[in-house]
């Protein structure tokens, strides 16, 4: 693992959860943070909800599953 802090933003992928006030899926992030570490700050960009760091870890375990649903296709 590397531990730049100035690559942080571009080496992970980074899937917008749908915010559960106003359904947009487009977030917003302190530059520089891990989405994933506690102290993150996830926004809506739209309506300026703030996700807890549990909250948005789950919306995006549940955005990950749709992806993977996408990409077998089978199901
Ligand atoms: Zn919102």
């Amino acid at each position: 693992m590397r531990a730049e802090p100035d690559a942080t933003l571009t080496s992970i992928e980074i899937l917008p959860v749908k915010c559960p006030q106003c359904g947009e899926a487009q977030n917003t992030l302190d530059e520089g943070t891990d989405p994933l570490s506690r102290d993150a700050a996830v926004g809506c960009m739209v309506c300026n909800y703030v996700f807890s760091a549990d909250e948005y870890r789950r919306l995006l375990a549940e955005r990950q599953r749709e992806f993977e649903g996408l990409h077998i296709g089978d199901l």
